[in-house]
């Protein structure tokens, strides 16, 4: 494989890169090189490939390049040989692959990812599912609103069943093949986009609820027009019905007083330039939030993303430290954000002392469409 680029050295994408920053190694230029030596196959070492390895995909290298220098396509490619030619990092990856292929999800686990759904809810999502044929749209939980995050999935349907939308849910939604990629291993990846891509044919629209298989999806599956993140689909309600004069419940009182930080996921807002919505949501409850200091096309990676937390783990929390010292410097009490990769990341970083409090945009608008009903 023969990239043509040209790097001049200026280092602008060091600027806002989570592992430079962090780490003041594994940059981008360093990559380059390495993939340099890859593409004109020169053996390289166990700390290149760990340099390889050491990146979130967070996209903020290529967003600042002024060459335009495609380098998510090239990570990707150099994870690729590397898998080739030297196999998969560790013991964690195999077994990931693996849970994958047999189970559908990373954790092995045969359960449904509709288990523990409240009866109420799970009621009217099979009324959903008898009206499957009419809807034509599939609300993607995704495997950690399905297996850890059990109460971001259940905010999201509560919020969806008061929005009035109509959605189907598979029993045996499968994981979307970005966990299978990001080791490298693509022909394993491109079979279970192959599966997946079938049991979406029969919808028009599907709605993703993790931003990370979101854009997984605009990126690697046919149709991408298909594809839309709940929070465009949630904003877009809740505008109409302000316009409606019907958000009549008092903003959320609880949290008018408190510096909440909003931390923009890199999947959202570098690829999709998903930056306003939530915040216009977030306004329309009446949270009042604060930016990051790097925040929307130049927000800092929480630290989780790009398979780092399987292959250097230490590092992956290191990185979520720095947004939640951001957070103490203003004492805030809270981070917000849409991404559950995030909030896993900085929950692991932040400690009871800490008193920051990590929860997802979904969990605010659910109290606030509680107050609506009770009102
Ligand atoms: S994708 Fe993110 S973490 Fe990886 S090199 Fe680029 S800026 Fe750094
Ligand atoms: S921003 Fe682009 S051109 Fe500048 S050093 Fe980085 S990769 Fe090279």
């Amino acid at each position: 494989m023969n990239f043509d680029y040209k790097c001049v050295e200026c280092r602008a994408c060091e600027e806002n890169c989570s592992i430079f920053i962090t780490t003041g190694n594994n940059s981008p230029m360093e990559k380059l090189k390495i993939i340099d030596d890859l593409q004109n196959k020169i053996k390289i070492t166990d700390d290149q490939i760990h340099t390889i390895f050491n990146c979130n995909k967070c996209e903020a290298c290529q967003n600042s390049c002024p060459q335009q220098i495609p380098l998510i396509k090239l990570y990707d490619w150099a994870r690729h040989e590397i898998q080739s030619s030297y196999g998969l990092r560790n013991e964690k990856q195999s077994r990931l692959i693996q849970n994958i292929v047999l189970t559908g999800n990373p954790f092995g686990s045969e359960e449904s990812r509709l288990k523990g759904i409240s009866l109420e809810l799970l009621n009217k999502t099979k009324d959903q599912e008898i009206k499957r044929v009419e809807s034509k749209t599939l609300l993607h939980l995704g495997c950690m609103l399905g297996y850890r995050l059990n109460s971001m999935r259940d905010d999201l349907l509560q919020i969806f069943d008061f929005l009035n939308i109509n959605y189907t849910l598979l029993k045996n939604e499968n994981c979307c093949g970005y966990f299978v990629w990001n080791t490298g291993d693509h022909a394993t990846a491109r079979k279970i986009i192959g599966k997946n891509s079938q049991d979406f044919n029969q919808f028009d629209k599907i709605i993703c609820a993790c931003a990370g298989c979101y854009t997984f999806f605009k990126e690697h599956y046919p149709n991408k027009e298909k594809f839309f993140h709940c929070i465009e689909i949630i904003d877009e309600n809740l505008t109409r019905l302000k316009q409606e004069g019907k958000l009549h419940a008092k903003p959320l009182n609880n949290t008018v007083d408190k510096a909440i930080l909003f931390h923009d996921s890199c999947h959202l807002t570098r690829p999709h330039k998903i930056i306003d919505a939530p915040r216009r949501v977030m306004k329309s409850i009446g949270i009042k939030y604060k930016n990051f200091a790097r925040h929307g096309e130049n927000s800092l990676c929480c630290g989780a993303d790009g398979g780092l937390r399987m292959i250097n783990p230490d590092l992956a929390i290191k990185i979520g430290l720095e947004r939640v010292k951001e957070a103490k410097k203003v004492n805030s009490d809270g981070i917000i954000t849409l991404c559950p990769f995030c909030i896993f990341n900085f929950r692991d970083a932040t400690s009871e002392e800490d008193a920051i409090e990590v929860q997802s945009l979904y969990h605010h608008i659910r109290n606030y469409v509680e107050l609506i009903e009770k009102s």
